[in-house]
């Protein structure tokens, strides 16, 4: 029987029911502008104030240290940028990062490389983990800022942040964590971990797309992003966001309410995906199969484009991805997964699929009905697979 199965969570996820319904108040009666005086605005700036402490509890901050954003990408941007740039004038014009960071991290520290400052791109192995000593290694004199991901969004591995932050700390260095796959999926404390910054992303939690959040430690001067109103105690104006605002707070309280039951229960759904896809030949699973998001599977199966698996897929129902949305339609393959040692004709070929709470053990079923059927399928019509057999290598 065919499904709609939608296992592509690490692009985006469905809004759930309890946000939306959170949510639509505020476009309505409650639409008050914040930094009105009059009570439906004087309501709103209540109920903002009262999600921005909601969401620094989650993440063990203070309500002052949160800043709302558009998104990931743009706190990013606004965390990278603004250190470099603020600690650049100072002479401190290196900055360290991974090879496999999402394209927001590296596309900006790329643009910073163009503009004056050097990048040390570390490696991150066949597990896809950074290692901390290599963080502490490439510290120099004039470096302004670290930046590591904390989850990544293709192999979902997860990186030892605890010890990256404190190796910063002691060096008196400033950390920043792109932790928009691990907000809501794993638990966080800013203060504990050593973290300076760190970007998070509502559509990634089940809140609409188009809401995140900066962390920015007390302390840490952050140079403003939008020059206006006060808003964001004037580092980035613009009229707040009230509903999407409610929203990302409200998922984090979702998230977060019953994290390790609905994280064992991915996770054996995760492995068991792993264990089937893994009896069709020639496959691999990427990145450390321990330490990598409840919800994340990606395997490479040789002969076969990664592009033409997901279209078989979706014409089965089945959503899931090849590299990193952003640069499908490409025919490059993911920085990733090159990152990790993949040949390049190997990593064509490679299947993301990730799951939310929302999805089930009958998607699970569904998926290692159909994806053996489609790899043999593709393979048959293949050059590149016949190739591969005839070298039987
Ligand atoms: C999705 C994603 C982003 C971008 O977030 P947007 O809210 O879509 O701008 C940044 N980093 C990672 C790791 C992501 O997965």
């Amino acid at each position: 029987m065919k499904r709609f199965v939608y296992a592509d969570n690490a692009a985006t996820t469905p809004v759930s029911k309890t946000v939306l319904e959170a949510m639509l108040p505020f476009y309505t009666e409650k639409y008050g502008n914040p930094s009105s005086l009059y009570s439906v605005g004087r309501d709103a700036k209540k109920i903002l104030e009262e999600a921005r402490e909601n969401i620094a509890r989650h993440l063990g901050a203070l309500p002052n240290e949160i800043f709302f954003t558009s998104g990931g990408s743009e706190a990013d941007n606004w965390a990278i940028k603004g250190i470099a740039y603020e600690l650049g004038k100072k002479g401190k014009k290196h900055i360290i990062t991974s090879k496999f960071e999402h394209h927001a991290v590296l596309h900006t520290v790329q643009a910073l490389a163009k503009d004056g400052f050097e990048v040390t791109y570390l490696d991150v192995y066949e597990n896809g983990i950074v290692k901390p000593e290599d963080v502490e290694n490439a510290i120099r004199e004039d470096t302004a800022l670290v930046t590591i991901m904390y989850a990544n969004n293709e192999i979902g591995t997860i990186q030892p942040i605890t010890e990256i932050g404190t190796i910063c700390k002691n060096h008196g260095i400033l950390f920043h964590t792109d932790a928009v796959q691990a907000v809501g999926n794993i638990r966080i404390n800013v203060k504990d971990e050593n973290i300076d910054m760190l970007s998070l992303s509502g559509h990634k939690l089940h809140a609409p797309k188009g809401i995140g959040a900066l962390y920015v430690r007390r302390g840490v001067r952050l140079p403003n992003l939008i020059a206006g109103g006060a808003q964001e105690r004037g580092k980035r104006a613009g009229t707040e966001n009230v509903a999407s605002i409610v929203a990302l707070s409200v998922a984090l309280d979702e998230a977060y309410a019953n994290l390790e039951e609905r994280n064992a229960r991915l996770i054996r759904m995760r492995d068991r995906l792993i264990k089937g896809a893994a009896t069709i030949e020639r496959s691999r699973l990427n990145g450390d199969p321990i330490k990598r998001l409840p919800g994340n599977f990606n395997m490479c199966f040789e002969g076969i484009e990664g592009e033409s698996l997901l279209l078989k897929l979706d014409f089965a129902g089945i959503c899931g991805s090849s590299g990193s949305a952003c640069t499908s339609g490409s025919l490059d393959p993911s920085h990733v997964l090159l990152a990790i040692g993949l040949p390049h004709e190997i990593a064509h070929g490679s299947l993301r699929i990730s799951f939310s709470d929302q999805n089930t053990e009958e998607d699970v079923d569904y998926i290692l009905e159909v994806l053996p059927n489609i790899v043999s399928y593709l393979r048959e019509m293949s050059p590149l697979w016949d190739e591969i057999m005839s070298k039987n290598v």
